[in-house]
C-alpha cells in the first residue's frame, strides 16, 4: 500500500548572502542533503540525531512550513513538494505539529478553550456552539486534562500539562500524522515518560502516524516502530526498532546507544553529558567523504573522500557506512 508520507531525496539548502554592499551569495548551509523516508498509516517513524543534524528542518519542510531546495514530498498519494499556502491549508488538517516548547509556543493571553478550539474556528468547524464546547472537553478528557480547567491560561500550567494542551490542539483536527519536534525534551526528566505515554496512548486510540523527533535514543525508544538516524542532513542508518537497539550497523549509531541513560543514577551521574565525543562539522563546510570521519573512531582513507551511500541490509535496515561493505 501506499505509504501515508513518502519523502525522497529531500534537500533543505539555506543560502549564506555576504560582501557589504552586494548580497552575493557565498555558500550555502546544507542542513537537509538528501534524506528519504517513508511513515505508513499509523506507525512512528522515530529521527534522532544532535542539534543542528537538519532533524526539524526536515519536519518543517514536511509540513511545508518551509520550501524544499529539492527532492518531493508525497502525502496521502498528494505530491505537496510545490504546493503553496492556499493547496496546504485542507492538509493542514491532515498534518500536525507539537512543538518543542510547550512554554513559547502556546499564546499566553489566549484561555486553554480557546487555544484548542482555535484550529476548529480557523477551518469553520465551531458554527454550533454546544457540540464545539463538547468537542473540547473530550480534546482535554483525551490528552488527560480536566474539562473544569478550560477557562485557565498556560501559566496556570506545569510544563507537562502545557505539553498536553499542545497535543491536545493539534488533536482538534482528527490528523493522520503529528511531526512531534522534541515534545518532552524542554521537560523535566520524572515527567517526560508521562507525556510519552500520552502520545502511544493516542496512537493505539486514535491510529495516529508519528514522525517523532529527539536528540537521543532513550526517548524514542517507547514510540518508535522504526527509527532513522541523522548526521549532518543525511540518514545515516534506518532500521526497525528492536533490529536498531540490538544491532546498531554505523559507529554513530553505536556511539548514540552508548550514551542512552542507564537505570541506575549512580552510573548515570558519572557519565559524560556529550552523546558523542568531538564537535559537530558546520553544516555550512561538510567534511568531504563521509560526514562522520572526524569523529569516528573506525575511520580509514576511503572514508575522508568517499560519501558512503544508504546500503540496504535486509528486514528494514539500511547504512551509509564503508564499513564491511564487501560483507554486506
Ligand atoms: Fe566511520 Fe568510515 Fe563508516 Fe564514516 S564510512 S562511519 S568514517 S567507518
Ligand atoms: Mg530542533
Amino acid at each position: 500500500a501506499e505509504p501515508l508520507l513518502r519523502v525522497d531525496d529531500l534537500k533543505v539548502h539555506f543560502p549564506i548572502e555576504g560582501g557589504m554592499l552586494l548580497r552575493k551569495q557565498v555558500g550555502s548551509i546544507r542542513a537537509v542533503d538528501g534524506v528519504s523516508l517513508t511513515v505508513n498509516r499509523g506507525e512512528t517513524l522515530g529521527l534522532v540525531g544532535e542539534s543542528g543534524c537538519g532533524k526539524s528542518t526536515t519536519g518543517l519542510a514536511i509540513m511545508r512550513m518551509l520550501t524544499p531546495t529539492g527532492g518531493r514530498i508525497a502525502f496521502e498519494g498528494q505530491d505537496i513538494t510545490a504546493y503553496d499556502k492556499a493547496q496546504m491549508r485542507p492538509l493542514r488538517r491532515r498534518m500536525q505539529m507539537v512543538y518543542q516548547d510547550p512554554y513559547g509556543s502556546l499564546n499566553p493571553r489566549m484561555k486553554v478553550r480557546d487555544l484548542i478550539g482555535e484550529p476548529l474556528v480557523v477551518h469553520g468547524l465551531a458554527s454550533d456552539r454546544r457540540a464545539y464546547e463538547d468537542k473540547i472537553a473530550s480534546l482535554m478528557r483525551t490528552v488527560g486534562l480536566l474539562p473544569a480547567m478550560a477557562d485557565r491560561y498556560p501559566h496556570e500550567f506545569s510544563g507537562g500539562q502545557r505539553q498536553r494542551i499542545g497535543i491536545a490542539r493539534a488533536l482538534a483536527l482528527e490528523p493522520s500524522l503529528i511531526i512531534c519536534d522534541e515534545p518532552v525534551s524542554a521537560l523535566d526528566v520524572s515527567i517526560q515518560a508521562q507525556v510519552v505515554n500520552v502520545f502511544v496512548d493516542l496512537q493505539q486510540r486514535l491510529g495516529l502516524a508519528y514522525v517523532f523527533i529527539a536528540h537521543d535514543l532513550a526517548v524514542v525508544r517507547h514510540v518508535s516502530d522504526r527509527i532513522a538516524v541523522m548526521y549532518l542532513g543525511r540518514i545515516v542508518e534506518i532500521a526497525k526498532r528492536d533490529t536498531l537497539y540490538r544491532s546498531p550497523q554505523h559507529p554513530y549509531t553505536q556511539a548514540l546507544l552508548a550514551a542512552v541513560p542507564v537505570a541506575d543514577p549512580v552510573v548515570e551521574a558519572s557519565r559524560s553529558r556529550a552523546i558523542v565525543s568531538g564537535e559537530v562539522p558546520s553544516a555550512t563546510k561538510p567534511p568531504p567523504g563521509c560526514a562522520f570521519h572526524t569523529r569516528c573512531p573506525h575511520a580509514f582513507a576511503r572514508c575522508r573522500t568517499e560519501l558512503p551511500a544508504l546500503r540496504d541490509l535486509g528486514d528494514g535496515q539500511a547504512v551509509a557506512c564503508h564499513l564491511d561493505e564487501a560483507n554486506g
